[in-house]
This record gives C-alpha cells, structure tokens and sequence, in this order.
C-alpha cells in the first residue's frame, strides 16, 4: 500500500461521507507499524457519527407502502430496499385488469369487438384517446392500416365444399375458416399458421392472414377459438409485454419466468436500482443486473472486454505459422523453433525461417538465428516486443479483476441460493420449532438479502477499480482499503447468520433469548447496509475527497496536505481553501 502522504483529504466532506471510515483507517495504518505524518490530522468522529449507531439507519419489517397489497401466496414479504425510485409492482392479474380497462373504455367509445378493439390499441401502442380520434375521424383509412376490413375482398363462395387456401384438403363450408379478408382456410392450416407465429414472439401481435399480400390482421378471437391453451397464454404475455412496452413508466422484470411488472412513478435517478417481488435487482435504465457503483455504459464496456483481450492474449502468446497463418501457441520473438499443429511447418519463432536456413550448433535449441531478410517468408511480421509487452501487462491485469469479478458473483449467487433454502426449506422448520409468528423470522430473509446485495457492490466495485483512469489509480490504496472493510463485514455477517440459524435449527436458543440474537443481528445488518451505502455513495462522486497535486518534475503528489475548512480559515477571506500545513 502507497504512503497516505499521496492523499490529500478535504476535511469537511470527508467527514461527511466517510466518518467511521476514515478513523479506521488511521488506526489501521497506526496498527501495521506504518509511520504516520505528523501532519495527518485525526479526524474527530463522534460516536453516533458512527455507521450503524443511529437506531434510524435499521429498517426491521418496513413495509413498502405504495406495493400493492398481494395474497399470502407470495414468494417473499416486502422489505425497505434502499432503492430511489418509486415504484410498485404489480403481478399479471393486475397488468391484466389494466389492460381490459382500456380494452373496455375504447369499446365503450367506438363500436368494435373485443378482438377488434385490441388489434386497434395495438396499433396505436395502447393509446386509447389516439385510437378512438383516428378511428371517428378516418375509419376508411384507419381500417387497411390496422387490417380490419369492412367488408370481404375475396370471391365468397357458397358451394358446400370449399378448397384451403394453403393445403390441397377440400373440406365442408363449417369446416373452413376466415378473417375480415374473406380467403378461407381449413382449421389445421389456420391453427399452424397461427401457433408458429406464436412461438416466433411478439410478431404475432400483429399477424396478418395467410393469403400473400393480404393485410387483413388476425386477432385475438382467432387465437382464443384455435391454439392450445398453453399458446394462448404465451400471446396473453406477448399482449401484456406490448402494453408494459408502449407505458415508459412501467417495465417487466427480466428475470427469466418472472411474472411481476414494476412501474415507477418517474421520481428519482433513472439509473437507479429496482429490486422485484421475486428479489431480482436490476438497473431501472438498462434492466441488466444491478450495477452500481458502475453505469450502464462501463457494464456493456466490461463485457466487450473479454473479446479486447482475447486480441491481447492472441499477441502475447502466438504467432502466426509463416505457411498457414494459423496462430499457433508460442511466444513470438522467443528464439526457439516451433511446428505448425496444421501444415506441420517448422518455423523459427523470431524469424519465420525453415530450422535449415540455421546455423544449428551442439543442440537443437542452440542457434544463431540470422534475421536475414531475404530468408524470412512473407508475411511473416516479427511483433513488436514493446507492443506484446502492453498486451501481456493488460491481460494480467484483466484476468485478476476477472476472477475476482467471478468469485464475488459466485459469493452473490451462494447468498441467493441460502436464501431459497432457507425459505423454502428451515423457516418453516423454524416456525414449528419455535412456535412463533412467520414475520418474527423476517429480520434473517433481510439479513440475507443484505449479503447478496453487498457482494454485488462488491461485485461491480472490481469493474470499478478495473476502467479507472491512469492518474486515478493513485486512489486505489483508499479503494482497496474500503473493499477489503466491507469484505469483511459481510463474511461477518454472513458469519452470524449461518451461526444463528445452526442453533435456531438445533433448538439451541431458548425463545426467551431469541430476543436478543434478533436484535443483535439487526443491528449488525443495520450497520452493513450503512456501511455499503457509504461505500456506493463514495465510489459514486469518485471520491472527490482525494485529490492529487502533480509536481512538474514527477507529477506525483509530494507532500500531505490538509486543507483547513473554508468556514474556520479566519484570516483568510478568500473562497479558495488555504493550505494549514507546508
Ligand atoms: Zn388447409
Ligand atoms: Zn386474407
Ligand atoms: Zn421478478
Ligand atoms: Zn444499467
Ligand atoms: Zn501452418
Ligand atoms: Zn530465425
């Protein structure tokens, strides 16, 4: 770890933001024996200053007042989740319920069935004044655009057996099918033609009749009296994904299988994170995993990263055989011969050349290599050291924030997964055992999902840490410090849950004292959270608190300097902070 005379730390917001934090770290520095300035300033925290210590930072039992009140049935209570936006979730039966009354207020308007009414909306992304306008206004226009036909374009025919319009079947009159268009279809040929278009995705929502260049749309009655019920449950979802679509406030839960919707009632940062019914937390913006500390952008750039330095690794590692130019495992500019794995061609590795074209003297691996132009093959470029240099630096680098990046996911999916278990499996166990009430067992499901969270901050702080910028890098001795904090607080945590459970499950804890174990571990999820919460709001505003000063000799910072706060820097009137110490 660098000095921490490389920090400088403006005193006043960091005692806002950081408070217990930074007061650990003096003592950790003072605990490992490192010499401390004497112009460090130790910053005076007072005790309910401390993360946790206030009771207000504990949330037991919150209950989410603007989500719907759900039946029994649910997965899982409501917590306080310490999310921004404002948001409720809402199961199917509810998307449902506001879909049928659009469906109903338009019918009440315009004289259209059901089926009708929802090809109309649909094609005017759930809009209901707009439909109804168009529709009163130019119903001739709107009628080929939507596909719902006055009346039949195609030859009615009144013979008692009528050909299919796509298989050679000819089948009595009740037997055949049509929609507004008129062209008339057997009932197999109809049901196929429809469940695929169902089983493509939300195409279907707009499905026109079979007859080619007919525009006349299929609708929902067609699917209701024709498909399996499990294909009509899927178009009800693709209907009900459209209309969640066409709202902007409103998105489905994109955890696979999940059946909840979340609307948000528009204040708040649309970055932030949203947490459904089925504990799924994702970014409300770009509806992938939660993110934070990292934006949208820098989690599509780490993704990207991977195929980056693949390049990388192709540089460091291969080089291409002068023959074949397939890349073969070797370390190129390494004097050394090497075989083509493909064409079996002998190469030196620094020069391209047949192993004949060198002077092969007592061993094989004991060669001058001559790096003579006119014996290198063509094409055969010598990579440039430097370059391969950087690449092989880079990969390093990528590959240990990658596996840290892989293991703290693994650490979140393990938490998910006790989580499941633990609902599932030991409260109910619990709750006989103990005799109590279901919610009096809430705080160990919040402990829980406290440690999954965390390990996701802790997830996305290494994406963090990995795209800062050159000169930011000098605050990695503070970053890594409050990583390795928070790290250990939630395998603390985590640490005391697994405990309490064991003795929970082994009758070990007598109900007078359950009490006390619950008090305990809220309080230590309490300070967790705050914890975290600190932690994401730091990395958030890219800790401003640390500044560095360059000289223009090294352009490293050389001296500590506190800055006296603007407020007790009496003499000096200016807004600038004035240095106390140089
Ligand atoms: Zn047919
Ligand atoms: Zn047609
Ligand atoms: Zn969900
Ligand atoms: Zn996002
Ligand atoms: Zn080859
Ligand atoms: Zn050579």
């Amino acid at each position: 770890m660098s000095s921490p005379r490389q920090f400088i730390f403006k005193r006043k917001s960091l005692r806002k933001l950081f408070s217990g934090l930074f007061l650990d770290y003096h003592h950790h520095r003072q605990d490992k024996g490192d010499e401390i300035d004497d112009d460090w300033e130790l910053i005076e925290v007072q005790e309910e200053e401390f993360p946790g210590a206030g009771e207000e930072d504990i949330a037991v039992d919150g209950q989410d007042s603007d989500v719907i009140d759900f039946p029994d049935h649910l997965p899982f209570p409501s917590f306080n989740f310490p999310e921004t936006i404002k948001f409720k979730i809402l199961g199917k039966a509810d998307v449902r319920q506001l879909l049928e009354d659009k469906i109903s207020m338009l019918c009440s308007i315009v004289p259209l069935s059901r089926a009708q009414a929802i090809v109309l909306l649909h094609h005017f992304k759930w809009d209901v004044d707009r439909a109804q306008d168009e529709w009163l206004e130019r119903e001739k226009k709107v009628r080929p655009a939507v596909g719902l036909f006055e009346r039949p374009v195609a030859v009615t025919s009144y013979a008692s057996v009528r050909p299919c319009g796509i298989c050679p079947e000819k089948l009595p009159g009740n037997m055949s099918l049509a929609v507004s268009c008129g062209h008339q279809f057997c009932r197999p040929c109809w049901t196929e033609y429809i469940s695929k278009a169902i089983g493509d995705g939300p195409r279907c929502l707009a499905l026109r009749c079979p007859s080619p260049s007919c525009g006349a749309a299929v609708g929902p009655d067609m699917v209701d009296l024709l498909v399996s019920e499990k294909d009509k449950e899927k178009f009800e979802n693709h209907l009900l994904k459209s209309y969640l679509i066409s709202c902007e406030e409103a998105k489905w839960c994109p955890a696979p299988g999940c059946e909840y919707a979340l609307f948000s009632f528009g204040d708040g940062d649309s970055s932030n994170n949203v947490t459904c019914r089925c504990l799924y937390r994702f970014c409300w913006k770009c509806t992938k995993e939660a993110h934070s500390p990292v934006d949208c952008s820098t989690v599509d750039k780490w993704m990207s990263e991977m195929s980056v330095q693949s390049e990388n690794w192709m540089l460091a590692n291969t080089t291409p055989c002068p023959n074949c130019k397939l890349p073969i495992e070797a370390i190129p500019g390494y004097k050394h011969f090497e075989q083509c794995t493909s064409c079996k061609y002998e190469f030196c590795c620094e020069c391209g050349a047949h192993p004949s074209n060198h002077m092969v003297t007592e061993q094989y691996w004991q060669y001058n290599c001559r790096l003579d132009n006119s014996l290198r093959p063509a094409g055969f470029h010598i990579v440039d050291g430097q370059k391969r240099e950087l690449a092989k630096k880079s990969l390093e680098r990528y590959n240990s924030y990658y596996q840290q990046w892989v293991t703290t996911e693994s650490c979140r999916t393990d938490a998910l997964t006790d989580l499941k278990l633990f609902h599932e499996v030991q409260l109910p166990m619990l709750r006989e055992i103990l005799m109590i009430p279901p919610k009096e067992l809430d705080f160990l499901v919040e402990a829980h999902l406290q440690i999954a969270e965390c390990w996701q901050l802790l997830k996305w702080a290494y994406v963090y840490v990995y795209f800062l910028s050159e000169e930011e890098r000098l605050k990695m001795p503070l970053l890594e410090f409050m990583q390795g904090q928070a790290e250990d607080l939630v395998k603390l945590l985590h640490k005391h849950v697994v405990e309490l459970k064991h003795s929970l499950l082994q009758g070990d804890v007598p109900i007078k004292r359950l009490k006390d174990c619950r008090n305990n571990l809220v309080q230590l999820t309490g300070v967790t959270r705050t914890h975290f919460d600190k932690m994401a709001m730091a990395l958030n505003s890219r800790l401003p608190e640390v500044v560095f000063i360059p000289t223009p000799s090294t352009r490293k910072m050389s001296r500590l300097k506190i800055w006296q706060e603007e407020s007790s820097s009496g003499d000096s009137p200016s807004p600038s902070p004035s240095p106390m110490f140089e």
